[in-house]
């Protein structure tokens, strides 16, 4: 696992946390105000999906165009290596 892998993974685990307090909150103390842990769970769903794109994916190929694996958009040759629609880092080799 690399770091990058690593700080998703830790990011994911807080996350969970941040979420079991709110669903601690809701459940035993309702009278709670809990905008800042939504908050902060927003945030950190939009780190953990923008890292994620950082792990490149290979496209798929429906002959002749190419596919960003994320978002679906096609893809050419010539973008350059990641998805010019939602910034999904691509693999361009072919498997032999
Ligand atoms: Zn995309």
């Amino acid at each position: 696992m690399n770091e990058l892998e690593r700080a998703i993974n830790l990011l994911k685990h807080r996350a969970e946390i941040i979420r079991d307090m709110i669903a601690y909150n809701m459940n035993f103390e309702p009278k709670s105000d809990n905008s800042s842990l939504e908050e902060q769970k927003k945030a950190m769903d939009v780190a953990i999906s923008s890292l994620e794109k950082q792990i490149p994916k290979k496209r798929y190929i429906k002959f002749p165009c190419s596919y960003c694996p994320t978002c679906n958009e096609n893809i050419t040759d010539e973008s350059p290596n990641y998805c010019p629609n939602c910034g999904q880092s691509i693999d361009w080799s072919v498997e032999e």
